[in-house]
């Protein structure tokens, strides 16, 4: 799961992490007011960001043709004319892709004199099965591009989970930032502060690009982090009330809030063959053996070890609702799983939802005679496979019609 710049902030700022004071704003009149409270107080220039689950704003086009999705204004009505243009607007950035998002929250803060602009991200380091943190002096731009053409500006520190972020891990990085005085305490105590909100939220990745060194009023430097964002392991949200409860459904694709609801895991893929598995191993499988045989699987599905007859009917539903299947392919192997169970779903499925598709159905282990007779005597039109293979090619032929 994926959340908002403003949500992350917050839970870096639980932690101990200096972030710019904001509001997320849904409306015109609730981005005025704190417009107000920023230029009542004080303030002389605000920042106006759009909140959506993806990067590169700043550089993004609105479809209207609005340039940016990060902009600094110098009153609130400035800000007030800013909200009007952006809330409900369609910001395209290099990873919205060309559809877009559209804009339904603003962060509302006071813009920071930024002075120096880094890259400090915590991440999984599958290859060395490790925390990592990454970091970089060039701060505030596509780090992947950095990371192409100047890979020596990338530095790398890695964390033995045993023992958690120790001392000598932050000051290494804060070194190669080359910080000095008291801008290196300062930067110690944020990256371990970093680090543990990584690891305490179940994070599967934690980046604050850019972390800056800012200019107070008083003319004093401190670092902050102006952007942030979290990616949160979906397996852990269960020990994570109040981070589950940030989830924001309009950033997610609909067909797999629907799977989400069932407890399905379903991915949508562009391809004509729909896949209805039990497991995620043979679900894999399943969409390698459609494309040896040179189909193309519509979509990933699992419906998990022990699915029941409702689950069966709304992974139907699911897939159905994808106008590019041309067949469907049922692969169950039943270890847990009851095939009798799939089948009766399978026959409550096809009648519920009128299938008119070829319907191509592997079934193989427990209780697969009860399923077999399921199915033959439903009526349904079902295309049997005696194996997986078998299976496969009726069902990249069934498609290819
Ligand atoms: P992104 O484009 O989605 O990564 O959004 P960012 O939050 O990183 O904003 C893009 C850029 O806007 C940053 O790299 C900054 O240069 C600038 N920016 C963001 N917040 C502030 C701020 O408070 N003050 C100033 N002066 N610039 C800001
Ligand atoms: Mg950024």
């Amino acid at each position: 799961m994926n959340i908002h710049e403003y949500q992350a902030k917050q839970l870096l700022k639980q932690h101990g992490v200096a972030v710019p004071t904001g509001e997320p704003c849904k409306t015109v009149a609730e981005a005025t007011t704190a417009a107000q409270k920023i230029f009542g107080g004080g303030g002389t220039l605000a920042v106006i960001k759009a909140q959506i689950h993806a990067g590169g704003r700043g550089k993004g086009t609105f479809k209207d043709g609005f340039k940016g999705g990060v902009k600094l204004a110098k009153s609130a009505d400035e800000v007030t004319a800013l909200a009007k243009t952006m809330l409900g607007n369609v910001l395209v950035t290099k990873q919205t892709g060309p559809e877009g998002r559209q804009v339904n929250t603003l962060l509302v803060a006071g813009a920071e004199t930024i002075k120096k602009e880094f890259y400090l991200a915590v991440l999984l380091d599958r290859a060395n099965s490790r925390p990592l943190i990454m970091a970089s002096t060039e701060g505030g731009v596509d780090i992947e591009e950095v990371a192409e053409k100047t890979p020596e500006k990338i530095i790398k520190e890695h964390i033995d989970p045993a023992v958690g972020i120790q001392p000598y891990n932050a000051r290494n990085v804060a070194a190669a930032l080359g910080l000095k005085g008291e801008l290196f305490g300062q930067a110690c105590k944020l990256i371990t502060a970093v680090y543990r909100t990584w690891w305490e939220c179940d994070a599967s990745m934690v980046e604050i690009n850019p972390l800056c060194i800012v200019e107070g009023a008083d003319g004093k430097e401190s670092l902050m982090a102006v952007d942030a964002k979290i990616g949160l392991d979906d397996n852990a949200l269960y020990r994570h009330a109040d981070i589950l409860a940030m989830r924001d459904l309009n950033e997610e694709s609909p067909l797999e809030i629907e799977a989400s609801k069932f407890n399905l895991n379903y991915i949508k893929l562009d391809g004509s063959i729909a896949c209805l598995v039990n497991g995620a191993g043979l679900a894999m499988a399943t969409m390698d053996i459609v494309q040896y045989y040179g189909g193309s699987p519509a979509n990933f599905l699992d419906v998990g070890g022990g699915a029941s007859k409702e689950q069966v009917t709304a992974a139907f539903k699911i897939i159905l609702s994808d106008p590019h299947v041309k067949a469907i392919f049922v692969n169950i192997f039943g270890g847990i799983m009851d095939c009798n169970v799939i089948a009766t779903g399978i026959v409550a499925a096809v009648k519920e939802t009128g299938l008119k598709l070829p319907l191509i159905v592997r079934l193989e282990g427990n209780n697969v005679a009860a399923g077999r007779t399921t199915l033959a005597q439903s009526g349904v039109a079902i295309i049997n496979g005696d194996s997986m293979a078998d299976a496969a090619q009726k069902a990249v032929k069934a498609a290819s019609h």
